[in-house]
């Protein structure tokens, strides 16, 4: 598929993030309550600032429950933030015309994480991935045919496929027809939401490479919102890592990977199995349950699971500064936390979920040395 020299470039004259926040919430107000009484309001997104640079792969990653997939939503103009400003290529969404903002829609593209519930069973293939076509460009049927026949080879799929229905199909061909349909409007950026934890392990990878490949055939930015740092490892440039709807770190991946600086992303670290016995990390797995966004704790969000809380973090919550580089971290104690990490502690047990996970990790870094 070629797609026109406008999407493989930025606009002339155009510096900067493509698309950034500038102090961005997302609140949700909960029902009222017995006696009429309102809940207070889920804090999802809480004031996070954040620039997604031109061509990289920026990983959203935290637990459930940590604000990832409503940022990202938000930043995709899907979801209208409580406060702040998304700004994509200079332009403040929340200023534009709705002309302008269908331009935008056709730019900013998602990729949702259950590739069958996000598809119409009613609607075949090629309905699904001609319907951007038929929207945002002024095509005849014969020519928008043409395209979904390509854009599906280009997804690894036989253009056959296009008079099927999405119940044909398995998990990660589903997937692969929703890349195909994300394409189809030729976007900038597209925002992949989970988009393998839905599939086998054995498919994952292979989801993770096509993503790869279009990101560097079409020249694409992507932001992967993802649970678990083994994915994100062998795809993504920079992680944020969220914690109840905070961004506590952001780093080059390697970097992040080499020495974590906040606690939280060593509990995310520790929760990566490790395969050879000499090599297991033995960092303190995470303990406890996140609390609620509706009372999030005072000072230092984290600091209820931290191991290293100290009076200040529940006085006095850390900002989103910067470490060493462009490191970011929000830590009163990220030094000593940082030399810490690297102690010798206890190995988990091994489990089944624990197996599964380290099947999964090291498929990926099977990938990664095959590729
Ligand atoms: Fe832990 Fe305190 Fe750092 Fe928060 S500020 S992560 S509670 S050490």
């Amino acid at each position: 598929m070629t797609l026109p020299e406008a999407s493989l470039n930025p606009a002339p004259g155009l510096q900067g993030p493509i698309l950034q926040s500038i102090a961005v919430s997302k609140h949700f107000s909960s029902e009222t309550g017995l006696l009429q009484r309102k809940k207070p309001p889920v804090q999802a997104v809480n004031n996070v600032s954040l620039a997604v640079r031109r061509g990289e792969t920026l990983a959203l990653v935290g637990e459930s429950g940590s604000g990832k997939s409503t940022l990202g939503r938000v930043l995709l103009n899907l979801l209208a933030p409580t406060a702040g400003d998304v700004i994509y290529e200079g332009r403040n969404l929340g200023n534009l015309s709705p002309q302008a903002l269908r331009q935008v829609r056709r730019d900013l593209q998602i990729i949702f994480q259950d590739p069958f519930a996000s598809l119409n069973p009613r609607m075949s293939v090629e309905a699904i991935v001609g319907e951007p076509i038929w929207l945002h460009r002024d095509t005849n049927r014969s020519a928008r045919q043409d395209q979904v026949a390509e854009l599906l080879r280009t997804v690894g799929l036989a253009p056959e496929h296009g008079s099927r229905y999405p119940h044909e199909f398995s998990g990660g061909q589903r997937q692969r027809i929703g890349i195909a349909r994300a394409l189809a409007s030729e976007p900038r950026l597209i925002l992949g939401d989970e988009p393998v934890s839905a599939l086998d392990v054995s498919v994952q990878a292979q989801v993770v490479n096509l993503l790869e490949d279009l990101k560097h055939q079409f020249g694409l930015t992507l932001v992967i919102v993802a649970h678990g740092l083994a994915v994100i490892r062998h795809m993504s440039d920079r992680v944020a890592v969220m914690y109840l709807g905070e961004i506590v770190e952001l780093a080059p991946v390697d970097a992040l990977f080499e020495t974590p600086f906040h606690p939280y992303t060593q509990a995310l670290m520790a929760a990566i199995p490790v395969s050879h016995p000499d090599l297991r990390h033995s960092r303190p797995v995470l303990g406890g349950d996140m609390p609620s966004p509706s009372n999030p704790p005072s000072g230092c969000r984290f600091h209820t699971r931290c191991p290293h809380a100290r009076p200040l973090c529940r006085e006095v919550k850390p900002p989103l500064g910067t470490a060493e580089g462009e490191r970011q971290v929000a830590c009163h104690y990220w030094r000593e936390v940082a030399n810490a990490g690297a102690g010798s502690l206890r190995v988990p047990t091994p489990s089944a979920a624990y197996s599964q996970r380290l099947n999964l990790f090291e498929s990926y870094q099977a990938l990664s040395l095959e590729g």
